[in-house]
């Protein structure tokens, strides 16, 4: 199950963001993975779900928009979108993958931002 290492490294580091910019409460994060990295989006969510315990992140909603796979020809350059191993124009089995190994952090939607929005107690909101 490599999308919880996955997922770890990703809520990790918006954990750090949320820590440093003030995020209280993360509602939607959006990744972008690229179909070479071959995670199953409801093991992911699962994953992230999990992961998120006890972060800002907890009960956040997860959103995957999954890459297309893109491939160039090494021999002469034809490009092509799809899973193909060989050139469908020289027949060259010289070729590189260009997309699909993506894995970005897309957006985040904060819900609950350092802003003193309750001014009816601003001395008594220490808790964490
Ligand atoms: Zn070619």
């Amino acid at each position: 199950m490599h999308e919880l290492s996955l997922v770890k490294s990703i809520i990790d580091l918006l954990a750090d963001h949320a820590e440093k910019n003030g995020w209280h409460r993360v509602s939607r994060v959006t990744l972008r993975i690229g179909r070479m990295r071959q995670v199953i989006p409801d093991v992911m969510k699962f994953s992230f779900s999990v992961a998120a315990e006890g972060t800002a992140l907890e009960g956040a909603e997860l959103e995957i928009i999954e890459l297309p796979l893109a491939g160039r020809c090494r021999a002469c350059g034809y490009a092509w979108e799809e899973e193909l191993f060989s050139c469908p124009k020289c027949g060259s089995s010289d070729s590189e993958i260009t997309h699909g190994m993506e894995l970005d952090i897309d957006s985040v939607e904060v819900e609950d931002q350092d802003a003193p929005k309750d001014k009816h107690s601003p001395i008594c909101n220490g808790g964490r």
